[in-house]
């Protein structure tokens, strides 16, 4: 028999969410009820005029030649307008490259950027596919650096932030990845906290790959800063968006990358020939609606997140269950110490799943966060608080 998986770590993976998930289906197969706090999807519709934009499109032919692999140019315009309005970025259509959704503009930075024998620092805990990305470039490695909690908790000031990551770039360190708001805790990071990433950035010439996914999603008066937008950070910094959160288009696979000119030449080829040869026009023209149209969509499921999240907190104040409020994304990261009475976290997840929740352990988004777990509020407003009062009930 012929060898038919390579030889590679990263093709031999296992992911605790896709237990989880399966978990979860054997339960609902079983005929029991599951509250669905593990998945990030939102649980919106598209918007309707979205849906209509992609229709039109294919009724007007808009189904036949390859695309450019860049993006078209009338979408690659307005989210240059867009960038330039709502992130700061002094964008043009150029430095616009449209992406199978978050991922393959993940995947592409990746790809572009990293050398064998390069190392990113990957800022913790993180989304769980990006250890995988990672591995998918020859010879890359990444380190984990717990930043996000940390800040938070203003265990640091912006100043010691800046000094323990500065220590912590090694001699293969080329970039680091960064994702606020953030997916798993929901923090929002400060303007002053990335301005203290940024100087190591500059001081110590890295790249930063910024993760925007959540950008619209922030509560409570934070403010979601773009990285690339302060001063020095143009040059270095490839931020990377999708349309799945902001819109509820998790299916469409629709996404874009800004990055400096300098990545352009290669950033062509890994578009074309090494992965998709660019998106259908259909969901460019629907991604084009999307951004130039009206965004009551956005603040209605940004409003509706809002009140799932205050829901959540409502019911875990006075739980065992520790947890700081999220400022952004759809996501809790509450701390379960006091709700695991000596077991691993395994066995809680598990039990939470017998009594009709799921949620993620902590130790998906990082190795160091067995005492957590990731709720998502991307579920029914009733859902959240059901699921709320059940594990605050059995904690
Ligand atoms: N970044 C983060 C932090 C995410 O959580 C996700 C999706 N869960 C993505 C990127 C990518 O999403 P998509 O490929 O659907 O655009």
């Amino acid at each position: 028999m012929p060898r038919l998986v390579a030889d590679r770590a990263v093709l031999h993976s296992t992911s605790e969410l896709g237990r989880v998930m399966a978990a979860a289906a054997a339960r609902e197969r079983a005929g029991g009820r599951v509250l669905h706090l593990e998945r990030g999807e939102p649980d919106f519709d598209t918007p309707p005029h979205v849906v209509e934009a992609l229709a039109a499109a294919a009724r007007d032919g808009r189904t036949h030649h390859y695309p450019d692999p860049r993006g078209e140019q009338a979408l690659r315009e307005a989210l240059a307008e867009k960038l330039t309005r709502e992130n700061g970025l002094a964008a043009r259509a150029d430095d616009v490259t449209v992406t199978v959704g978050g991922t393959h503009g993940l995947f592409s930075a990746i790809q572009a950027l990293l050398s064998p024998g390069d190392e990113m620092l990957v800022l913790a805990p993180y989304w769980m596919a990006i250890p995988q990305l990672v591995g998918f470039a020859p010879g890359a490695t990444w380190r984990p650096f717990g930043a996000y909690l940390e800040l938070n908790a203003r265990r640091w000031t912006p100043v010691e932030f800046a000094a323990a990551l500065d220590e912590t770039v090694g001699p293969n360190t080329r970039g680091i990845y960064l994702n606020t708001p953030n997916n798993p805790t929901g923090v929002v990071l400060e303007r002053a906290a990335l301005e203290a990433l940024a100087r190591v950035a500059i001081a110590r010439d890295l790249w930063v790959i910024s993760d925007e996914a959540y950008e619209h999603f922030v509560h409570d008066g934070a403010e979601h800063v773009s990285i690339g937008s302060l001063p020095g950070m143009d040059e270095r910094t490839v931020s990377v968006y999708t349309f799945s959160k902001s819109y509820a288009m998790t299916g469409w696979r629709i996404g874009y990358v800004h990055a400096p000119a300098a990545m352009r030449r290669v950033l062509g080829p890994v578009m074309s020939f090494y992965s998709t040869h660019g998106q259908f026009a259909g969901v460019q023209r629907a991604a084009l609606a999307a951004v130039t149209g009206p965004q009551d969509c956005v603040a209605t499921m940004r409003a509706a997140y809002d009140a799932r999240r205050r829901a959540l907190l409502a019911r875990l104040a006075g739980s065992p269950l520790r947890l700081e409020p999220p400022r952004g994304a759809f996501y809790a990261f509450p701390d379960v110490t006091g709700a695991l009475a000596g077991r691993d976290l395994w066995a809680l997840v598990e039990d939470w799943l017998a009594r009709g929740v799921a949620v993620l352990p902590g130790t998906a988004f990082g190795a160091e966060y067995a005492t957590r777990v990731r709720m998502s509020l991307a579920t029914r407003h009733e859902d959240v608080e059901e699921a709320a009062r059940i594990v605050a009930a059995t904690a």
